[in-house]
């Protein structure tokens, strides 16, 4: 019975593994770890905006009867279930789907809302990420790219709801935009903020984690007493916050850069720096997979502070 789970399990992992994780591991869950097949579910938050979760990056949502958004796009089977409920919710179809960063856990299900939206909206250097680390991969026919790009902003009117992509300075990776729903006052922030989670800081793509502290500062002054929407939360915590949330994570961050700074004062090595149990104060972020773990972070501190 064990057995058979097991191979289950392995064959399931495999499959999983041919389609988009193992060939754009962008997020870094190990694929064994990934338990198929992903429940998903539909959860409002206000003024027809919600979240959906299912596997990867949360998803969020906004259905009015002039059509549907969507703000990333998870992997391509739980993608396929967010199409159909946000269609069943908004007869008129899904105008928009919008991508918060270029990593696989938020892209990878672009193709199955390709066919039925107008336009696929990216930050342009989001744009540029997603199509070079998939050309990199070798996965570009397993890609929906961008045919709507912006700079610094972009709004567009669906129904009673206005829809906002801001880029704020480098981040969780080179490009991420911040998307605002401004009547609902819900902001998704993508992978900006990992709820208690060790943060994956994505240097190769230009992230910077002194920027992304500027950008969570900015953010949650800009939109003090909207609901947050995050990429990421521990199991069991929420995927949806307040601009408190944003602030511990900023506060997270300067512990973590403390720490290497200390360390670095002290002439001590980057193993001894970054290999270390827990980070004082900040024993409630757990590890996920093998890529979103405390060492991951500090290795990212550490090579930013000493500018390798
Ligand atoms: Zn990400």
């Amino acid at each position: 019975m064990t057995f058979d789970r097991r191979q289950f399990l392995s064959t399931s992992s495999l499959a999983v593994a041919g389609t988009a994780l193992a060939r754009v591991p962008l997020f870094g869950q190990a694929p064994a770890q990934t338990p198929p097949p992903a429940v998903t579910a539909f959860e409002d938050i206000r003024r027809n905006v919600g979240i959906f979760t299912g596997r990867g990056g949360t998803i969020g949502w906004l259905a009015t009867p002039a059509g549907a958004v969507a703000v990333d796009a998870q992997f391509p089977d739980t993608a396929k279930a967010c199409v159909t409920g946000l269609q069943q919710k908004s007869p008129k179809g899904i105008q928009l789907l919008i991508n918060t960063h270029y990593h696989g856990d938020h892209t990878g299900g672009n193709p199955a809302f390709r066919p039925v939206v107008k336009s696929i909206v990216q930050q342009e250097r989001c744009a540029k990420l997603h199509k070079e680390f998939t050309a990199k991969a070798g996965t570009e026919s397993q890609q929906a790219y961008a045919d709507l790009t912006f700079g610094e902003s972009w709004s567009q009117e669906i129904g009673d709801e206005k829809v906002w992509g801001f880029y704020h300075g480098a981040g969780h990776t080179g490009g991420d935009a911040v998307i605002v729903f401004e009547r609902a006052n819900v902001v998704h922030m993508g992978d900006l903020m990992f709820n208690q989670v060790h943060p994956r800081v994505d240097r190769p793509s230009g992230a910077s984690i002194k920027s992304w502290m500027s950008v969570l500062e900015k953010v949650a002054k800009r939109h003090s007493d909207a609901t947050f929407i995050f990429g990421h939360a521990k199991p069991g915590a929420p995927v949806t916050g307040t601009a408190k949330d944003l602030l511990a994570l900023r506060t997270y961050f300067a512990a973590v850069l403390d720490h290497v700074q200390k360390g670095l004062k002290a002439k001590q090595s980057q193993d001894e720096i970054v290999k270390i149990d827990s980070l004082p104060g900040f024993t409630n972020y757990v590890s996920n997979g093998a890529v979103l773990t405390l060492a991951g972070t500090l290795t990212a501190a550490y090579e930013e502070v000493a500018g390798k």
